[in-house]
């Protein structure tokens, strides 16, 4: 028998999300973020759904390829940009926008320039270092990066040149941070005539003055946030995945008996234990508290002991109808992965972007 773990992907929900977005950053064309294999969502799967997206932004030269391999002709930008100069002609080829954050790229660029002949241009994106100081262009280098586009533009190689920073702290929306790295990349830009974008999913609810030219989505897709103590119905989002299995068995335990791994749950009554078809191999984290919230045929209540590789326990005290083969939801639906995953120490992007190939995925 097959496990009956699976992630299903609500379609309606990445739909729905799409065009809330859309409305918030009205005026504003959306980048839809696909990296990480949409957030663990399956990017082929996502990226038709959301055809209509007027980008896609993905990590790596693979998921251009893979976007274009199902017939997607949509503008497709690297975000963390190319790496060598075999890349160019990639890039080239699949007609993928790549950003360029480092001045290694325009030398590679510049090398590659007298050979061009008239081949297609590159559409870059020059990356404004405007205080996250990860990838990108100190903003008194901007000038001096955007002249020497220009240059490559004139060359034939460089098509459109577009402008783009990324927010350290969107996710709090009174840390003046966010509004500092704005100042920061307007003024690195001015007097630019190019299209500029900033705002990611935390920054397109919680800074509308970010808006610019485009907005980058990635977790507001999803239906996520990473906004302390929220989650994403409360912008308005819903969730695009559910992660789901069975009860494999049920269990009555007596008091005084430990359940699992290092005997971490104790019964503290007799009581009626359930064991789901789900573990860290799975990518449910076995890092999370005993207490963490799960839904038995909808009904809230937690897991108990060590999550081990392939089962967790779960207290099944005042459920009804537990029974091998009652549902079991990890997170989705009416429970938010955000919750889920505060009780891992960390954010809802973390625990989708881990599901294992295992998992089967289904589509609803
Ligand atoms: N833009 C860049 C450059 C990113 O690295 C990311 C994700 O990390 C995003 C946009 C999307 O961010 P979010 O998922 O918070 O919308």
């Amino acid at each position: 028998m097959s496990r009956p773990t699976t992630a299903t992907i609500h379609h309606a929900a990445l739909r729905h999300n799409l065009q809330h977005i859309r409305k918030a950053a009205a005026g504003a064309n959306v980048m839809a973020v696909v990296k990480a294999d949409a957030y663990g969502h399956g990017l082929e799967r996502v990226a038709g759904v959301l055809r209509d997206a007027d980008a896609f932004g993905v990590a790596a030269l693979g998921d251009l390829e893979r976007l274009r391999a199902i017939g997607l002709g949509n503008r497709v930008l690297i975000l963390s940009g190319f790496d060598e100069p075999a890349d160019l002609p990639k890039l080239r080829d699949l007609a993928g926008d790549t950003a360029i954050h480092h001045e290694f790229q325009l030398e590679i660029l510049e090398a590659a320039a007298p050979q061009w002949n008239g081949a297609q241009a590159l559409d870059v994106w020059l990356k404004v270092d405007s205080g996250m100081h990860r990838l990108g262009f100190v903003p008194d280098k901007v000038a001096g990066a955007y002249a020497r586009l220009q240059r490559l533009q004139q060359q034939g190689l460089v098509g459109e040149i577009r402008a783009i920073n990324h927010f350290a702290s969107s996710d709090e929306f009174e840390n003046p941070k966010t509004l500092q790295q704005l100042q920061a990349f307007d003024a690195a830009t001015h007097g630019m005539s190019i299209e500029r974008t900033t705002a990611n999913s935390a920054a397109i609810f919680g800074f509308p003055q970010t808006h610019r030219n485009w907005v980058r989505a990635g977790g507001a897709l999803y239906g996520q946030t990473v906004v302390e103590g929220k989650c994403g119905a409360d912008f308005g989002l819903r969730p695009a995945m559910t992660l789901h299995t069975r009860l494999i068995a049920v269990n009555s335990i007596q008091q005084g008996e430990t359940v699992g791994y290092s005997e971490r749950f104790r019964c503290p009554e007799n009581m009626l234990v359930g064991v789901a078809a789900v573990g860290y191999a799975d990518g449910y984290p076995r890092i999370v508290e005993e207490g963490t919230p799960v839904l038995v045929n909808g009904q809230r209540t937690q897991i108990i002991g060590r999550v081990s590789m392939d089962l967790t326990t779960i207290d099944l005290r005042n459920i009804q109808g537990a029974e091998v083969g009652a549902s079991v939801t990890l997170w989705g639906g009416d429970l938010p992965v955000e919750e889920v995953a505060r009780h891992a120490g960390t954010i809802g992007y973390d625990l989708t972007c881990s599901i294992t190939r295992r998992v089967l995925f289904t589509d609803a």
